[in-house]
């Protein structure tokens, strides 16, 4: 017998990536064939195995749209190879989804099927905008209507009347092209001219915007903003919002443009910090991180491991590197023996706790001065052998205080940055245009791939600041001939964005 396909109706959420459930985020991680609607976030993807075929299938209109009966189609076609497809839908699957059509086609072809809840756009958007759906005050029923049945076709299921005398709060999914057609039949049904009404664009997202008006001018007002889809309508007195309750739009970095300068990988993680804050990051990515496992030096390095009074690591990248490069040879943190050690902050010291390993020293400050004096203060390495396993890239500035101190140091580059071309040209377009608020650089390295795409002067003459991960950092900026607008004081990425939401929200 072949193999039987199992099929997911997976509901992604409302748009914010980390807002899908777990089951869902877990059969993404499992799915052999994913296929994704256009209001899925596309960061959902990055859960996916390396390996997973994944379909792309927007139903707008235009040249690569696709149809329900396509959709259909490719659905039922992967099951029935045997795959595991995950049909991921933006909000919750069967709301407003088309869902019934594709679980009958799967029901009747016989392939077994599940679906996924997801957090639909009504609800997500009216709590991202202090909008409470069902206060108790003025709303003691909700109704999600569909837009695209408001021209009156004669198939059309809504009761206008009903909805015009609806004592409670109105949300119509896909209805901003009809919206004209939407206000007229409340109007004409019975709904007060005055009733609140709020446009939620984008809900969840950083870009999320709210358009507030009475229902006789609310049609003037989308148009005068430019509401465009995805957006949502909500009508009746729970519409006016409680500024009080707005936690999403109040936050210091809402609205705020903030580009992040690293390799791909430690782009995709300052962005979901950023975007967790509320912030808008732009990802610029400046350089790839190649690991240099293969030298000699690193290679007689480590052979000799367990020798090292001290070791060294002085970021998360460099932890990553060399214990994969460890898993590779089958080996583990066994081979460092007796050999104490030590880490440039706490984020390195976390990354080697996963590893198993406690370290034995972390400055409380994080720059390699402060590693090389504290670490001088905290034990004698008069003689003592001490090997840095760190970037190519590293200042010399810990090598010389180690050495000072009497120690005999070795330092061994682990991996190195290779420069990366990002799309230089729109983003200076962006910073021209006054879109970005900040950039921020968290190495020496990433100011040097940033500035070699960048022209300085685009930025001098542009609103955007500058901020910098720590000392080092601004001193290579300052080389560039960039100004520095704000240094962290504690040298981390989550120090760097403490330290820009505190300008944002006017404490500094
Ligand atoms: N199944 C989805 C709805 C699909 S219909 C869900 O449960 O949310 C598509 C409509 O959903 C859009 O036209 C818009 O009205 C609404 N929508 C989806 N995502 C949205 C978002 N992030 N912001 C505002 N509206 C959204």
């Amino acid at each position: 017998m072949p193999k039987k396909g199992m099929a997911y109706l997976v509901g992604a959420g409302p748009g914010r990536a980390d807002l899908i459930t777990l089951r869902g985020a877990e059969l993404i991680g499992k799915a052999d064939c994913i296929i994704c609607d256009k209001l899925a976030n596309p960061a959902l993807l990055a859960l996916a195995r390396a390996d997973a075929e994944i379909v792309n299938v927007p139903k707008r209109i235009g040249p690569g749209s696709f149809t329900q009966d396509q959709v259909n189609r490719i659905l039922l076609e992967k099951a029935l190879e045997g795959k595991t497809v995950v049909r991921l839908k933006g909000g919750d699957p069967c709301i407003f989804g088309r869902c019934t059509e594709e679980a009958a086609l799967l029901n009747e072809a016989g392939v077994d099927f599940e679906i996924v809840p997801g957090v639909t756009a009504a609800i997500a958007g009216a709590e991202y905008t202090g909008i409470m759906l069902t206060d108790r005050r003025y709303s003691s029923q909700v109704a999600f209507v569909t837009g695209r049945e408001a021209d009156g076709k004669e198939d059309s299921n809504i009761d206008w009347n009903v909805l015009g005398h609806f004592p409670g709060t109105l949300v119509f999914y896909m209805g901003i092209g009809t919206l004209p057609l939407i206000a007229e039949q409340l109007v004409g049904n019975g709904k007060s001219p005055e009733t609140p009404v709020a446009l939620v664009e984008n809900a969840t997202l950083p870009i999320q915007r709210v358009v507030r008006a009475p229902l006789e001018r609310i049609v003037e007002t989308c148009r005068a903003e430019g509401v465009e889809p995805p957006a949502l309508i909500i009508v009746g007195p729970a519409a006016e919002g409680d500024p009080g309750l707005n936690w999403f739009m109040r936050q210091p970095l809402f609205g705020t443009s903030v580009v992040v300068t690293r390799d791909a990988g430690g782009n995709a993680e300052m962005a979901r910090k950023i975007i967790a804050r509320g912030g808008l990051p732009v990802e610029f990515t400046t350089m790839a991180l190649k690991p240099l496992t293969d030298r000699n030096e690193f290679l007689e390095a480590l052979a000799r491991i367990a020798t090292y009074d001290w070791v060294i690591f002085t970021s998360p990248n460099g932890v990553a590197i060399f214990f994969d490069f460890l898993a590779t040879l089958k080996k583990d943190a066994r081979i460092f023996g007796s050999t104490r050690l030590a880490t440039l902050g706490a984020k390195t010291a976390e990354a080697l706790k996963r590893r198993g390993i406690d370290a034995d020293f972390v400055p409380t400050v994080f720059t390699g001065k402060d590693l090389g004096t504290q670490l001088l203060a905290h034990t004698n390495l008069h003689d003592k052998k001490v090997l840095l396993l760190r970037s190519e890239l590293a200042s010399n500035e810990l090598v010389g205080l180690l050495a000072e101190g009497g120690a005999r140091v070795e330092d061994v580059s682990l991996y190195t940055g290779v420069v990366c071309k990002g799309d230089a040209a729109s983003l200076t377009g962006q910073i021209r245009a006054g879109e970005i608020d900040w950039l921020t650089f968290a190495s020496p390295s990433s100011a040097r791939g940033f500035f070699e795409q960048i022209p300085p002067d685009a930025v001098e003459s542009s609103k955007a600041k500058i901020a910098s991960i720590g000392p080092v950092t601004s001193r290579q900026l300052a080389e560039l001939g960039v100004r520095v607008d704000l240094e962290a004081a504690e040298h981390t990425i989550d120090g760097m964005l403490d330290a820009i939401e505190n300008v944002e929200s006017g404490n500094l």
